[in-house]
């Protein structure tokens, strides 16, 4: 039933067929078998790269951008894709700018404005939670000629998948939903076409950032029961944003499930599922610690996507993007059952009123 775990540095020589490796360094078969599964999930199933990190992924992809090129980001997105670019950019290799990507109208003016070599958007952004709509924004880049670029960590393919809204490259934490067990740091990427997979996979090859077989092998089984954990974390998710909405202590709540949450139509035209990652909004950052210090099911701790709920408040990082609030709190809500989790969240929220 399972793809063993390959533990080989080198392979013999002459006893091998054509598929099989020759250096640990450039292929593994534990990472194929994973490659395949996350390559399948978004619908390109010779695709995939996996790398030893998230930001491994991302990096790879960044390092396609020619010398000197545009790249536009979010004005907040995951806070060390954006600390990865201005460290690029502090060093000549590319420059970036910055725009609101769930304002077409915005993207396709910058577009215009000057040629621009990478499009970055995630969606749901982290921790905003807004929704872009990938569809127009990745037909408006490639017009343009930028290579258009998906963060898919928070929707996953099940929810998303951006390849078939016209993006160029998919990146994936894998350290988040995929893995699921908080047991696991990975990445990978998933290219529209064979030439970026080949250019991807030969980065790897080159500047060394490989997974580990185990990892892969854990991410394969973590895999499996994706579709189940995220159902229950994301059915869970909404109630807890409607209770949320309605709580004294809180003053605003970022779910694209919430009917007046600006991104819930077109996460309803786009997704199939609003997402297990709820934000809220409290009178100010010392109550958001509060809260984190209070809660005693709910893990006060970075990271997402795995089975156990984690709350943390974003801003506590430096490299946190400014447009984030002090008192934002990203709550990513795990398999647990909803009413404990309300029952906690509410006491620790009424504690520091
Ligand atoms: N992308 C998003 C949206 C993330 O939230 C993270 C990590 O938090 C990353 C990428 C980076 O992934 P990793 O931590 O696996 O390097």
């Amino acid at each position: 039933m399972n793809a063993p775990v390959t533990l080989s540095s080198t392979y013999v020589l002459g006893d091998v067929d054509a598929d099989t490796p020759v250096y640990g360094r450039v292929d593994n078969a534990t990472w194929q078998a994973c490659e395949e599964v996350i390559g399948r999930l978004e619908g390109r199933p010779d695709g995939a790269t996996l790398f030893a990190s998230g930001m491994a992924a991302i990096s790879a992809t960044m390092a396609q951008v020619p010398a000197g090129g545009l790249v536009v980001l979010p004005l907040a997105a995951y806070n060390t894709t954006h600390s990865l670019a201005d460290t690029l950019s502090e060093q000549g290799r590319l420059r970036t700018v910055r725009v609101d990507v769930a304002d077409t109208g915005a993207v396709q003016q910058l577009l215009v404005a000057e040629p621009v070599a990478m499009l970055w958007l995630e969606s749901p952004t982290n921790p905003l939670l807004e929704i872009v709509d990938v569809e127009a924004c990745a037909a408006l880049g490639r017009a343009a000629g930028a290579l258009v670029v998906v963060d898919n960590t928070f929707a996953t393919p099940l929810l998303q998948q951006p390849l078939s809204l016209g993006a160029d490259v998919v990146v994936h934490s894998v350290t988040k939903y995929l893995a699921g067990h908080s047991d696991v740091v990975l990445g990978a990427t998933v290219a529209a076409n064979a030439g970026l997979a080949e250019r991807l996979r030969r980065h790897r090859t080159l500047h060394g950032a490989i997974p580990g077989p185990w990892e892969a092998w854990l991410a394969l089984r973590g895999i499996r029961t994706l579709a189940v954990r995220l159902d229950r974390a994301q059915a869970s998710a909404e109630v807890l944003a409607s209770r949320l909405a309605d709580h004294p202590a809180v003053t605003r709540v970022r779910h694209p499930s919430l009917p007046d949450d600006p991104g819930h139509q077109r996460a309803r035209a786009q997704m199939r599922g609003f997402g297990a990652v709820v934000s809220i909004e409290l009178a100010d950052a010392d109550a958001a610690d509060a809260v984190s210090r209070a809660v005693r099911l709910w893990v006060a701790a970075t990271s997402l996507g795995g089975v156990e709920s984690t709350l943390e408040r974003r801003r506590r990082h430096a490299n946190e993007p400014v447009a984030v609030p002090e008192s934002l709190l990203r709550l990513s809500v795990g398999v647990e059952d909803v009413e404990d989790l309300w029952a906690d969240l509410d006491a620790a929220l009424r504690s520091v009123r």
